[in-house]
């Protein structure tokens, strides 16, 4: 059958492979899929025990906060799901509270999240699975024991509550499973999809309010009956700003996150993956315990111990984007907020408290425990052009025609875990209503 609707999706990333995949299910739709980056990731690249995304690395786009904090994030086919930790946690059902009901109730949200995850069984499309004892290092499978003898409950399910949670992981053996194999490998050899790589989208096109397509950083035009723009959190609200002129600032969200190092005693042996077991705490915090330094994962980051995180997962503050008339940008983190020092503070003393227990003798070096004084990011931020705000329930952008952003951007809340799972299983629901033509 011939296309009768093209569309452009603009960035190769978590979500835009989502997206085109499902869109070319439709044999009436035409996709036009542009990446900047040229290249997919190789295997190496996806060695789940290192994360590309190290100072020289050009698996990623450098970006810098102010402050001058590291912001990569991934570029090529797969995006920041080619580079990124490999965990793969739905949210807390009560994270969605906000969210409009009528366009986002929990059934929907599940189908969608199994049909990514697999659900309690694992694998769905980005072959899923829970890290098993053998991924734990001895201090991790102390910590999970530590939270259960204080209280905490053991959460077995595919959705996240209070309590001990071991990680669930878009993982084969110790390979990570990008967006591009997942969706794109599938639908390669359909005659409505078009991959091009190394296409860069400089603005949109615009006449009026209405959205035409996309002008490559080349000069060349790639018209459209609708472009959607999956460039990421940071990108796709810079390239709405180039293309109208407009500047503007956004809020930004992101989990903040203190880390607490130590020395672990002998060596963790094989390599293991980043993050195996997290806390969700009541009071809106997930604990990391890493398996080991950072600088085992990242090449060009300098060892500065083991560490466990305290991240901020219902941050009171928020960070910004700003984005000049020319499309130049600027991140700011921001400040944390008085109370969410405060409470970082206490949970990090009784972490150290922890560490120094008769369960964890042994297995670090006593004197080596130190807390960080500042706070950093978990590299997840979100929500530049939130759903029922910039955007409405579905992405499309207010005041514009034609055009829809479905990335991380247009998260309108904070989850209890990190975004991935969550930004997906959002792509995959509004790509599926705009496939069966309710959008
Ligand atoms: C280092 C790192 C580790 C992380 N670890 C985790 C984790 O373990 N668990 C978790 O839940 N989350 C994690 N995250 C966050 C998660 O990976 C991201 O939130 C998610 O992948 C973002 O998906 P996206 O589709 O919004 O954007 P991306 O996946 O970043 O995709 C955007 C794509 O658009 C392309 N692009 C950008 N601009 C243009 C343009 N002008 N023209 C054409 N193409 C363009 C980019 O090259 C990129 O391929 C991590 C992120 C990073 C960076």
């Amino acid at each position: 059958m011939t296309a009768t609707r093209r569309i452009v999706v603009v960035g190769a990333g978590s979500c835009g492979c989502v997206v085109a995949e499902r869109l070319t299910r439709d044999d009436t739709v035409e996709v036009i899929l542009l990446e900047e980056g040229a290249t997919a990731a190789d295997d190496a690249d996806l060695d789940l025990t290192m994360l590309p995304v190290g100072p020289a690395s050009r698996r990623v786009t450098h970006h810098r906060a102010v402050g001058g904090q590291a912001l990569p994030r991934g570029r090529g086919p797969g995006g920041s799901s080619a580079v990124n930790g490999g965990y793969f946690m739905r949210w807390h059902d009560d994270d969605f509270a906000g969210w409009d009901r009528d366009s986002w109730d929990l059934d929907t949200i599940a189908a969608a999240y199994t049909d990514i995850d697999g659900g309690a069984d694992g694998g769905g499309a980005m072959s899923v699975r829970e890290f098993t004892d053998d991924e734990l290092t001895p201090i991790a499978a102390a910590f999970e024991k530590h939270w259960k003898d204080d209280g905490y409950e053991q959460i077995d399910s595919v959705t996240p509550r209070v309590g001990v949670n071991r990680v669930r992981s878009n993982s084969r053996g110790s390979q990570r499973v990008p967006a591009d194999r997942a969706y794109l490998w599938p639908a390669r050899g359909r005659s409505n999809l078009t991959v091009r790589t190394g296409a860069r989208a400089d603005r949109l096109r615009v006449d009026g309010s209405l959205v035409r397509g996309v002008l490559l950083d080349t000069g060349e035009t790639v018209a459209a009956d609708e472009t959607i723009l999956c460039a990421g959190t940071l990108a796709s609200a810079a390239l709405i700003a180039r293309s109208t002129g407009a500047a503007a600032t956004r809020r930004i969200g992101e989990h903040r996150e203190l880390l607490i190092r130590y020395r672990p005693r002998g060596d963790a042996g094989a390599q293991l993956p980043l993050l195996p077991t997290v806390l969700h705490t009541e009071d809106g915090l997930e604990i990391r315990c890493y398996n080991d330094d950072f600088a085992r994962y990242i090449e060009g980051v300098e060892p500065t111990g083991a560490a466990i995180g305290i991240a901020l997962m219902a941050p009171r503050a928020s960070g910004s984007l700003t984005i000049d008339a020319a499309g130049a940008q600027q991140v700011d983190l921001g400040v944390v907020a008085p109370d969410d020092i405060t409470l970082v503070r206490s949970w990090a003393d009784r972490l150290v408290e922890m560490l120094a227990g008769r369960r964890f003798a042994g297995l670090l070096d006593a004197d080596s425990v130190t807390v960080d004084d500042v706070v950093l990011t978990s590299q997840h931020a979100w929500g530049s052009m939130p759903m029922g705000g910039i955007t409405d329930w579905n992405g499309a952008v207010t005041g514009l025609d034609g055009v829809r952003v479905i990335d991380g951007s247009i998260l309108p809340s904070s989850g209890s875990s990190g975004p991935h799972a969550t930004l997906m299983m959002a792509a995959s629901v509004i790509a599926a209503r705009l496939s069966a033509g309710r959008l």
